[in-house]
């Protein structure tokens, strides 16, 4: 289920946009969801204020980042858990492993937890024997299927129902051709149930950990987490350095942004706050770098530790809606993927702060006020001072940074343009040129704009 591909976003892009219907439904679903967030937010007269406390509650938190994380590892211990710090994924990775091969465990339920997407948990535990299985129904249906999941809450959003139908149909036998939601979650509900009875391990994402009581917050729709963490003997809790907040009050603050933003609902089903465990049991918190203090030495791009994975900035993005969550090979796919991802290889990620058109509606609905399009646009300029832009690109960049320099040079380039247009359009209309591939060339004009302003001038001077 690794997410490495050879492919870059416009090319994994154009293989998504085959699927014509498949397209054009996946951005339907998608503004819906945004049109459902914008009636859940203007309900609110307080958005705003939410919105700007929420973020300066993280400014905060990473502004002291290396003491919330101490004063929750104390508290946390405190309570009974256990605390484990990992550098990398690698390391977050081994010490899941460690822990259940300690207690002679092969089998554990999951559920949704993006850093351990980010880590290849799965693949990695499997390699070691131990057989994983996601509990939330997205992430369920795509483990399935042998896919990464394409959004952050809504996993299998790229997936029509007919296929869900076929992919129970072969791993969980359910009748050949149903595709009715209802019977094919009923499916699901079996079939998980024995899991969370038979588990004995459950891993958890993190959505809040708060330093001032040592507990944290785990927010679901479907009550899975729960589910798993409560009947196993060992829960393991998987999260960032970035999910803290200082206090329990500043909970208020986010849960009310978080599944507004997400799917407009007012909160999620499930806020389970976990704080010790229970006779007979324990937890672990894995609390994994990766990446992410690098990042936090970023000026420019601290902000995007801010994130709350709501996935709105998903939701809104026109080129996430017509592209697809795949197209961004990365496990945190769409405008804020195309953020964090650099940070951990520039290189294999150099493509994905070029998937956007900066319109800035991604910032426009974050709870938590990143500026996501600056970045974007702040990530291209390192990329190709970094060399890592494609070379012809950067040469094509480098002479139309010349051209637009030069008056001269740049009326040339319009008379060349012109008439390349008119007499030889095979020469830019062709399969060579990806802009073509995907767009109808206008019409080139048969003067400038500077040429018939100028016949405009002088005839009204006349
Ligand atoms: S960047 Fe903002 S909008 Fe996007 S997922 Fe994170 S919190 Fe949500």
């Amino acid at each position: 289920m690794s997410t490495a591909t050879t492919k870059d976003h416009p090319h994994l892009a154009a293989d998504f946009n085959r699927d014509e219907p498949r397209v054009n439904w996946h951005d339907e679903t998608l503004w819906w969801v945004r049109a459902k967030r914008d009636i859940a937010a203007h309900k609110l007269p307080e958005w705003e204020l939410l919105r700007e406390t929420a973020s300066q509650i993280k400014f905060n938190v990473l502004s002291n980042l290396s003491s919330y994380l101490e004063q929750f590892e104390a508290n946390a211990i405190k309570n009974g858990i256990i605390v484990h710090w990992a550098a990398d994924a690698t390391e977050h990775n081994q010490i899941v492993h460690s822990l259940l091969e300690q207690k002679g465990i092969t089998k554990m339920v999951k559920s949704k937890s993006m850093l351990t997407e980010e880590c290849h948990l799965n693949e990695y535990l499997k390699e070691q024997g131990i057989d994983v299985i996601d509990s939330d129904l997205g992430e369920r249906i795509v483990q399935l299927a042998n896919e990464p999941p394409s959004h952050i809450v809504l996993p299998c959003i790229h997936k029509k129902k007919e296929e869900i139908g076929d992919i129970f149909h072969e791993h969980l036998g359910s009748a050949k051709g149903e595709s009715d939601p209802k019977i094919l979650t009923e499916t699901a509900r079996q079939h998980l149930r024995e899991v969370f009875l038979t588990r004995r391990a459950a891993l958890t994402g993190v959505n809040f950990a708060v330093a001032e009581t040592g507990e944290f917050v785990i927010c679901t729709n479907e009550g899975n987490a729960d589910m798993g963490a409560h009947l196993a003997e060992i829960h393991i809790a998987s999260m960032g350095i970035e999910k803290l907040i200082p206090e329990r009050k500043h909970l208020g603050v986010f849960l009310r942004l978080l599944t507004r933003s997400a799917t407009g609902q007012p909160i999620t089903t499930y806020s389970s706050h976990f704080s010790k465990p229970q006779d007979g049991t324990e937890i672990h918190i894995v609390i994994v770098d990766n990446g992410r203090s690098i990042q936090l030495g970023r000026e420019e791009f601290r902000n995007s530790l801010k994130c709350i994975r709501c996935g709105a900035c998903m939701n809104t993005c026109p080129v996430y809606r017509k592209s697809g969550g795949h197209s961004y090979h990365t496990a945190v796919a769409g405008p804020i993927g195309s953020i964090l991802a650099p940070n951990l290889d520039m290189k294999k990620y150099a493509d994905l702060p070029f998937a956007s058109t900066l319109c800035g509606s991604c910032s426009n609905v974050c709870p938590v006020k990143i500026d996501i399009h600056d970045q974007l646009y702040k990530w291209r300029q390192v990329i190709v001072k970094e060399g890592y832009s494609p070379k012809a690109k950067t040469m094509a960049m480098k002479a139309m940074a010349l051209t637009l320099a030069s008056p001269t040079l740049y009326r040339m380039g319009g008379k060349t343009g012109r008439l390349v247009f008119k007499y030889a359009p095979f020469a830019v209309n062709n399969k060579l040129n990806p802009w073509y591939n995907q767009r109808e060339m206008p019409k080139a004009p048969d003067e400038s704009f500077g040429e018939w302003y100028a016949k405009r001038k002088g005839a009204k001077n006349s």
